[in-house]
């Protein structure tokens, strides 16, 4: 009986030691992944809710691995921003989705993701002037996503780097609105061009009381400080009525695109009703 215990403290080990080579194997292949070209970028649409007309895209990353196939972003960023390897990768983004926007006709915009040790990097800002040059992308085109994760560090710093980007011409997204600890103070505090409403909320929210009280709410504070509200995860009619109803800005979800490679974008761009 006194073996008992000591067998599953065994099997646990070994589970865990499993565990964490499977993680050192897929820390090393993200660590390649880059040099390899295994990373891919795609594209998902953004559409002005009044004209339902599309502004922009959200570019998103993709990893091919070479045997696992297709890896999440949910699996690897995580790990790609507890090693710090999201500072490269990130990096690798924004230059490859710049470059990628300059060949798309005028009103379209491209908003990139930022990981918080990306806005904390001291020669963050030099880098994304660097890359503006290079690809000669206009400042005004360009929209940079920051979750709270990203300002509750160092707020002091956060807020000065953010200005300087402000300064320079690019927008700054509040992304995943809601799901953070502080939004209101950060709305107040933070120079946000555009609030993200976070899918969460959006989901069913034509039949869900307390997401539609959550996103009215948040539909009436963007108004109150005067900062457009996007949607995201929009997937059906439903959901789309209720956010024009409540004069949302802004909408990104299935329903209107499933994030496409840039192959596919020059359908979007030859849309005869496009305005
Ligand atoms: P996010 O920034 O909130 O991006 C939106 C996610 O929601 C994307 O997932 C998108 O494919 C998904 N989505 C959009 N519309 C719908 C919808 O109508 N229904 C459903 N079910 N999903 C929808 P994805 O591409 O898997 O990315 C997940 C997260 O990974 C992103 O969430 C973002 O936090 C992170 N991520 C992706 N690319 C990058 C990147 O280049 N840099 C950084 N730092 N993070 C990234
Ligand atoms: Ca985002
Ligand atoms: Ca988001
Ligand atoms: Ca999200």
């Amino acid at each position: 009986a006194k073996s008992e215990p000591e067998r599953h403290v065994c099997l646990f080990n070994v589970e865990m030691d499993q565990q964490s080579r499977e993680k050192l194997v897929l820390i090393n292949d993200l660590r390649q992944a880059c040099g390899n070209g295994e990373f891919e970028l795609v594209y998902q649409i953004q559409n002005d809710l009044q004209t339902l007309d599309p502004v922009g895209f959200e570019v998103l990353l993709r990893w091919n691995h070479p045997t696992r196939g297709r890896v999440s972003p949910g699996e690897f960023i995580p790990i790609a921003e507890e090693t710090g390897l999201i500072r490269e990768i990130g990096l690798w983004v924004l230059r490859t989705a710049c470059f990628e926007a300059t060949s798309w006709p005028e009103p379209f915009s491209i908003a990139v993701n930022v990981a918080p040790q990306q806005l904390v990097q001291p020669s963050f800002l030099e880098h994304v002037s660097d890359i503006l040059m290079e690809t000669r992308l206009p400042p005004e085109r360009l929209e940079l996503e920051v979750t709270e994760a990203s300002i509750i560090d160092d707020q002091a710093h956060t807020l000065r780097v953010m200005h300087k980007l402000k300064k320079m011409g690019i927008r700054i997204a509040m992304d995943d609105f809601g799901t953070g600890y502080s939004s209101l103070a950060t709305l107040q505090t933070f120079p946000f061009d555009k609030i993200k409403i976070d899918r969460s909320f959006v989901q069913d929210v034509h039949k869900d009381q307390q997401r539609a009280a959550i996103v009215r709410s948040t539909l009436l504070l963007g108004a109150a400080l005067n900062i457009p509200v996007l949607a995201e995860g929009v997937e059906m009619e439903d959901e789309l009525t209720f956010l024009r109803a409540e004069n949302c800005s802004a909408v990104q979800g299935f329903y209107f695109g499933k994030p496409m490679r840039r192959d596919q974008l020059h359908e979007v761009f030859a849309k005869p009703d496009r305005k």
